[in-house]
């Protein structure tokens, strides 16, 4: 029986993990390696980590996590997480095996759903994003389609310092990278710029909120509170799959992410010590 399983190894995963290495929880986190921003090369917007490759990013702190006893890993999924009747936890994974744990972190993210476009998915993270926070400085002086939206206009405001020329495009009918540069078709014609900025459909990338019945927010996140809690005893949620009540909308950051998961990680020992006293 483990203190916590953490299921998720990004961000939020990697660090619940670390918080509650550090108190000597028996730990084990499960990582079945995909990872949201896998199609980025560099990282940005993270202190001490700006630029960074993802993938180096989380090899250094499973290095930090190595020098903690309690702490194991697994590279594996899981497949269903159980409430048994008296709070502690079933976790069945894809070896075929099961583990129990006094408490569940959540940390298994969002994955992008990436649209019926052609090349939409193949550019989805090199020229095609998000986040203005994370590249659009990578686009500085250059050309840059919005795809339309109720927020488009709320990005050409926000990118019009950093960007040269900004086209607000329908919906995307197609995205080619050609040598001119990245050709963005929709229905009333073409252009050719150097990125575009849209936002494709997210879902929860694992089962296990509707395995546990919790309670989900308009977002399609979890609810949670501040500190990680979700709606069922013994369950914490951090990183992209949670949503704070507070904040208009999930924020997916790799360090908003790592907080959150710190957070859950803190609350787990909290909770446990709480129950002890
Ligand atoms: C294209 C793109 C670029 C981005 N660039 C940036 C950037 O530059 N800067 C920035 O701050 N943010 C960036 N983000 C956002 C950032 O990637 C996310 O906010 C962050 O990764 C969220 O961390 P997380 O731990 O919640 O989820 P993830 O990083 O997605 O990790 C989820 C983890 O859960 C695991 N998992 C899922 N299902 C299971 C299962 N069944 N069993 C076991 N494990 C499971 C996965 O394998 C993975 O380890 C970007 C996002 C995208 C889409």
């Amino acid at each position: 029986m483990y203190d916590a399983l953490v299921i998720g190894g990004g961000p939020a995963g990697l660090q619940a993990t670390l918080t509650l290495g550090r108190m000597h929880r028996s730990t084990l986190m499960l990582d079945s390696g995909t990872y949201r921003n896998a199609p980025v090369e560099a990282m940005h917007n993270i202190v001490t980590n700006d630029g960074r490759h993802p993938a180096e990013f989380r090899s250094i702190v499973r290095a930090e996590l190595a020098a903690y006893a309690t702490v194991e890993i697994r590279d594996l999924g899981a497949e269903s997480v159980e409430r048994l009747p008296d709070g502690t936890f079933s976790v069945a994974l894809a070896d075929g095996m099961t583990e129990t744990s006094r408490a569940v972190v959540l940390a298994t993210g969002l994955r992008d759903v990436m649209p019926d476009v052609p090349g939409f998915a193949e550019q989805w993270g090199r020229t095609v994003h998000v986040c203005p926070f994370c590249h659009g400085h990578e686009l500085s002086g250059r050309r840059v389609a919005i795809q339309d939206s109720p927020a488009a206009g709320h990005f050409v405001a926000m990118l019009s310092p950093v960007v040269g020329a900004i086209e607000i495009v329908p919906p995307v009918t197609g995205v080619q990278m050609t040598s001119e540069g990245l050709r963005v078709s929709s229905d009333t014609g073409a252009v050719v710029v150097d990125g575009l900025f849209a936002h494709p459909a997210y879902e929860q990338a694992a089962p296990f909120a509707a395995q546990l019945g919790l309670e989900m927010r308009e977002s399609g996140c979890i609810a949670v509170d501040l500190f990680g809690h979700t709606s069922v005893p013994g369950v914490y949620a951090a990183g992209d799959l949670a949503h704070v009540a507070d904040l208009p909308m999930p924020m997916p950051s790799v360090l908003a992410a790592a907080y959150a998961g710190q957070l859950a990680g803190a609350s787990v020992v909290r909770d446990a010590a709480m129950a002890h006293a």
